[in-house]
C-alpha cells in the first residue's frame, strides 16, 4: 500500500514536471527570449517648400505658363478658336459694293453729266455743284474742275468714256498717290513699333484698334494691344474681345486709371513678349482742347520713356463731314498725326470726303472701315477708291 502511494507521489510528481516543461518551451517560443530590437525609423525625407499662393495675377503675366501644372478645372470651358482674319490684299475691291451710296450720288450723277452733249457753263457748275455735295470740298473742287476743262479743251476729249478717264485721273491726282500709306508696325532696334489710336468719341477708335490688329496679323506681324481709354467702361472690355478672337494680349488697368500708366505698362510688357506692335487706344473725351492736349500729350511723354512712338493714327468718321474735319484739326494740333484712318464710308453717300479730309489736313488717309465686320477695314488705295467710287473699272489714263 505504502508502495502504491509512493508510485503515485511519484507519478505525479513526474506529471507535474512534463506539464512544467511543456508550459516552459511555449512561453520561451512566444517572446520568453528577447525579441531584436527593431530597425530604426528613417527620417522623413524633406518635405519641397510650399510655393505662396499667388493672391493677384498682374495683367502683364498672361503669356507666363505657371510653374506648376494647374490643378483640374472645375468645368469643361469651350476651347478659344483664334480665327485667321483675311489677307489685306484687294479689300478694297472687294468692298467696294460697300460705297455704293457714295456712288449714285458721286460717280452716276457726275458721270451722266459728263454724257451730256455740250459740257457748257451750265453744265460744269452742276459738276462743281455735285463734287461739293459729296463733301470733296470747295477748294478742291474747283482745281479738280479747273483742270478737267483745261485737258477737255486742250484735247478735244468729247466721248464719254474719256470724260470718264479724265475725271478718274483728277481725282487720284488730288489724292496724291505718291503718299506713303503703308502703316510704320515693324520692329525696330530690338523693340516693338507703337502704334497710339486717336480720335473722339464714338469715331470708331476702339473697334478700328481691334481692325488695324487683324490686318497686322494678317499680314504675319504678332500684336499686343493697350486699353488706354479707361473712361468709356465698355472699351477695354471691347478691345479684349476683338484681340481674344486673333490671340493677341490685353494690357489694361482698372477702370478710370491713369491712361498714360496703362500706355506705359502695354509698352513694357510688348518689349518683354518680344511683339511686332503695340497698338494703344485712347481716350478721346474732347472737352477742350487742353484737356486733350493734357491727356494725349502726357500718353505720348510717358510711352516715349520707351522709345519713340511710330505712328499716330487719327480716326475720323466720314459721316461727320465738314464737322468732323474741325475735330480732326484740334488733334493734328496737339499731337503729331501720320496718318487718318475713316470709318463708315459704307454710311455715307459722301465719299468725297477722304478727298477734303487729306487736303486739309495734308496727311494721308491710310485705311477706311467699310462697315461692322472684323475684316471691313480696308487699306486706302487712291485708283481703286476712284474707281469704286465712280462705279468703273480701271482705264488706264496716260496723264
Ligand atoms: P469709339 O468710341 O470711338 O471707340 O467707337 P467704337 O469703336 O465703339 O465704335 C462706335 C460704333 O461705330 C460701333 O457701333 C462700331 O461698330 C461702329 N463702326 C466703327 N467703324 C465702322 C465702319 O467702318 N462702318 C460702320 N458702319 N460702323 C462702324
Amino acid at each position: 500500500m505504502d508502495n502504491l502511494v509512493v508510485m503515485l507521489i511519484v507519478a505525479g510528481v513526474l506529471v507535474l514536471l512534463a506539464v512544467g516543461l511543456t508550459i516552459g518551451l511555449v512561453v520561451s517560443r512566444r517572446g520568453g527570449r528577447a525579441a531584436p530590437p527593431l530597425p530604426p525609423i528613417p527620417p522623413a525625407p524633406p518635405v519641397p517648400p510650399v510655393p505662396p499662393t499667388p493672391t493677384a495675377v498682374p495683367p502683364t503675366d498672361v503669356l507666363t505658363p505657371p510653374a506648376e501644372a494647374p490643378p483640374a478645372p472645375a468645368e469643361v470651358e469651350t476651347p478659344v478658336v483664334v480665327e485667321r482674319p483675311e489677307p489685306t490684299a484687294g479689300r478694297l475691291v472687294r468692298l467696294r459694293a460697300r460705297l455704293s451710296r457714295s456712288q449714285n450720288v458721286f460717280g452716276k450723277g457726275l458721270l451722266s453729266l459728263l454724257s451730256r452733249d455740250h459740257l457748257d457753263e451750265e453744265v460744269w457748275e452742276e459738276i462743281e455743284d455735285s463734287l461739293i455735295g459729296a463733301d470733296v470740298g470747295v477748294e478742291a473742287t474747283r482745281e479738280i474742275v479747273d483742270r478737267l476743262r483745261e485737258r477737255t479743251a486742250v484735247l478735244g476729249t468729247r466721248s464719254a468714256t474719256e470724260l470718264r478717264a479724265l475725271l478718274a485721273d483728277e481725282l487720284v491726282g488730288v489724292l496724291d498717290p505718291t503718299l506713303d500709306r503703308s502703316l510704320r508696325a515693324t520692329r525696330d532696334g530690338g523693340t516693338p513699333a507703337v502704334l497710339l489710336v486717336v480720335g473722339v468719341n464714338g469715331a470708331g477708335k476702339t473697334t478700328t484698334c481691334g481692325k488695324v490688329a487683324r490686318v497686322l496679323i494678317a499680314d504675319g506681324r504678332t500684336v499686343l494691344l493697350g486699353a488706354a481709354d479707361t473712361f468709356r467702361a465698355a472699351a477695354a472690355e471691347q478691345l479684349t474681345t476683338w484681340a481674344g478672337r486673333v490671340g493677341a494680349e490685353v494690357v489694361r488697368g482698372p477702370e478710370g486709371a491713369d491712361p498714360a500708366s496703362v500706355a506705359f505698362d502695354a509698352v513694357q510688357r510688348g518689349i518683354e513678349a518680344s511683339v511686332d506692335t503695340v497698338l494703344v487706344d485712347t481716350a478721346g473725351r474732347l472737352q477742350n482742347k487742353v484737356g486733350l492736349m493734357d491727356e494725349l500729350g502726357k500718353i505720348k511723354r510717358v510711352v516715349s520713356r520707351h522709345g519713340a512712338v511710330d505712328e499716330t493714327l487719327l480716326v475720323l468718321d466720314a459721316t461727320t463731314g465738314q464737322n468732323g474735319l474741325e475735330q480732326a484739326r484740334v488733334f493734328t494740333e496737339v499731337v503729331d498725326v501720320t496718318g487718318v484712318v475713316l470709318t463708315k464710308l459704307d454710311g455715307t453717300a459722301k465719299g468725297g470726303i477722304v478727298i477734303a479730309v487729306q487736303r486739309k489736313l495734308g496727311i494721308p488717309v491710310k485705311l477706311v472701315g467699310l462697315g461692322e465686320g472684323p475684316d471691313d477695314l480696308a487699306p486706302f488705295d487712291p485708283a481703286q477708291f476712284v474707281d469704286a467710287l465712280l462705279g468703273t473699272e480701271p482705264l488706264g489714263v496716260d496723264a
